[in-house]
């Protein structure tokens, strides 16, 4: 048995007897379920036609994929910003030490992003002493706790707020409340000098625009602008299926998103970043990069029977809707995508044969596909990939689970 598959069934054997931790997540799920039913019956008139919208969007970009992200790369480009390729983490962490290195950084402000997460960012900036902040609260939390993101949209939401509260009380030294506004205040303070002295600011990018050269990034914080603004450095890491043609799609995308990934309207916060800060402008970063990572997505890509999964655009859903998630919680995974998507694109990331066991981890009950966005109309459905990669990977571990 395969190193990471023992380790999977010993932490879900566990976490599958742990009641508190199901009351946990089953309280924050029901919680999404109820605001994503109300969001999409008050936001789209036909949401079936949205979902199947989405995924055509996504498909033109994939048919276009090559085009797009050379016009992505001109365009911004143009304004300034430079643009560097990443064939796969180990090349993304050298760019970033490079562009460290040339701008004498020794302190950096993150905004939640999974992209870094996929290239052991943190732990990079451990081994080469660049001190590093979390500036989104849930992942805030996660990194005052030493853990891992539990969830791709909420990295914290196995934490109640009494749990957060002792663990501010230790690590931040603030008084023990039952008040999660006044938790907030607390992380806000923290984190107000974090922006104020931060050399670099680094996110992700929800959205490439490739007509205007520009990055669209959507959140509910605030933190994401002040950590695109503060600094005198930006750096962009993101994958480069997240390129779209340009801002009518963005339109489309952000309430879509919105509504799917947090049960909302519209994030509180959506930023387009045009590049680094003009002569006649008096803030903003003063350099800015994009590393386009690429990390096994052409792998993905050039495979027709996989290809569809890179529609996906993290919205999370399909982690909630999952019977298998719901019970074993997302730490179990031990990898960056977690539950359905997370399935089928960590075995192509990362290694086949190590993380094969992952698409076994499903009943193939079909929820997945049932709220996927990207996975609409447009074949195979979600559940297909992962019963595909069950074929890839033999008649692998299925009556181990079962
Ligand atoms: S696979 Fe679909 S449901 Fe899952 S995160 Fe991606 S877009 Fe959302």
């Amino acid at each position: 048995m395969k190193p990471e598959y023992r380790k999977f069934l010993n932490k879900s054997g566990i976490i599958a007897h742990d009641k508190q931790h199901l009351h946990k997540i089953v309280k924050a799920i029901d919680t999404y379920d109820h605001a994503v039913e109300r969001m999409i019956h008050q936001q789209f008139n036909d949401w079936q036609e949205a979902r199947q919208k989405a995924a055509q969007i996504k498909e033109y970009v994939l048919d276009n994929l090559p085009e797009l992200l050379e016009t992505f790369e001109k365009n911004i480009s143009a304004k300034g910003t430079k643009v560097l390729w990443a064939e796969n983490s180990k090349e993304a962490q050298h760019h970033f030490l490079a562009i460290a290195k040339k701008h004498q950084v020794k302190k950096v402000v993150k905004m939640k992003s999974m992209t870094t997460e996929e290239i052991s960012f943190n732990e990079m900036c451990e081994e080469n002493g660049i001190e590093y902040w979390e500036s989104d609260l849930g992942e805030l939390i996660v990194q005052l706790a030493g853990e891992k993101p539990y969830h791709i949209v909420t990295p914290a939401m196995h934490k109640t707020t009494a749990e957060i509260s002792q663990l501010f009380h230790e690590k931040l030294g603030s008084p023990i409340t039952d008040d999660a506004e006044q938790l907030t205040m607390v992380a806000r303070d923290h984190l107000r000098s974090a922006f104020i002295t931060a050399d670099l600011g680094i996110t992700g990018a929800n959205f490439l625009l490739a007509e205007e050269g520009a990055i669209g990034l959507t959140e509910n914080e605030g933190n994401g602008r002040l950590t695109m603004s503060c600094p005198r450095v930006h750096v962009v890491i993101a994958g480069i299926e997240k390129v779209i043609p340009n801002l009518t799609q963005l339109a489309f995308f952000l309430p879509l998103l919105a509504t799917i990934g947090t049960g909302q309207e519209i994030t509180c916060y959506n930023s387009i970043v045009w590049g680094p800060r003009k002569n006649d402008e008096q803030d903003g970063p003063e350099n800015m990069y994009v590393i386009l990572l690429d990390n096994g997505r052409t792998k993905l890509y050039s495979d027709e029977r996989f290809r569809s999964i890179l529609r996906c655009i993290r919205c999370g859903a399909c982690l909630n809707a999952c019977p298998v998630y719901q019970v074993i919680g997302g730490h179990t995974y031990n990898t960056t995508y977690q539950g359905p998507v997370g399935s089928v694109i960590t075995p192509h990331l990362r290694d086949m044969d190590q993380w094969a066991h992952l698409p076994f981890a499903s009943s193939l009950c079909g929820s997945c596909s049932d709220v996927c966005p990207g996975h609409r109309s447009c074949w195979p459905p979600l559940h297909r990939l992962i019963r595909r990669i069950e074929t890839v990977a033999g008649s692998g571990p299925r009556a181990d689970f079962w």
